[in-house]
């Protein structure tokens, strides 16, 4: 199976060919046709799976195809539990946008650094990866527009639940437009994972790696 025979158009072909990824992981396979049908997805994949390109491909796709409509704001939001995590997932989103013929803005913001760089930088913003706490700071100093977020994507949500994100993430949810696409990937699914995805998923296709 090829990066192409899984529905990304030429310009994503292209990009993944400059990462050097020969072939798509099997999460990969499984997640990257739904992402492109607008289908909302439960991926059960640890970390090395390949899981953060499975859902950026199709994510950075869908935007491109979808162009003619934007204003600059936040078009997907990727909820992480740490720092280190919202880094990572801004580079591989970077790292494929790179090689694509329209600009694509990705920001990470995360705690425990200075909220004022974060809000220069937030203008024009298309995909914020952001750790929850600092998220609703930044709603609070108006900072962020959340009102035409199409794809949430919420990473290791066994994490954000275990480190006690709940609340946070429940009146981040109540912030969104409600016609929206859902992707919630998880290592594990546990029972506060199965809460949150049966009220935040719409008959979901199951991707279990
Ligand atoms: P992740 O599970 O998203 O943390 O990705 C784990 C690692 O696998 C990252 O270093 C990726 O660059 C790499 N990776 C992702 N997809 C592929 C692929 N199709 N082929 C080879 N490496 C990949």
């Amino acid at each position: 199976m090829s990066f192409a025979q899984l529905g990304l158009s030429p310009a994503l072909v292209k990009a993944v060919a400059a990462q050097k990824f020969p072939t798509p992981t099997p999460v990969q396979e499984g997640v990257i046709p739904e992402v492109l049908k607008g289908r909302d997805v439960l991926g059960i994949a640890q970390t090395g799976s390949g899981k953060t390109a499975a859902y950026a491909l199709p994510i950075l796709d869908r935007m491109q195809t979808n162009r003619a409509f934007r204003n600059r704001y936040v078009k997907t939001l990727v909820l992480v539990p740490t720092r280190e995590l919202a880094l990572q997932v801004g580079e591989v989103f970077l790292g494929f946008s790179a090689h694509m013929p329209i600009s694509i803005k990705t920001l990470s913001v995360f705690g425990g650094v200075s909220i004022n760089p974060q809000m220069m930088k937030l203008q024009g913003t298309d995909i914020l990866v952001a750790t929850p706490g600092r998220l609703l700071d930044l709603v609070e100093q108006k900072a962020v527009h959340l009102s035409e977020v199409e794809t949430l994507v919420l990473d290791e949500a066994d994490k954000m639940l275990n480190l006690g994100f709940e609340e946070e993430m429940r009146q981040i949810l109540a912030l969104l437009p409600k016609k929206r696409q859902n992707l919630l990937f998880s290592a594990t699914l546990d029972n506060k994972v199965n809460a949150i995805q049966e009220t935040l998923l719409r008959e979901p296709v199951i991707i279990e790696i």
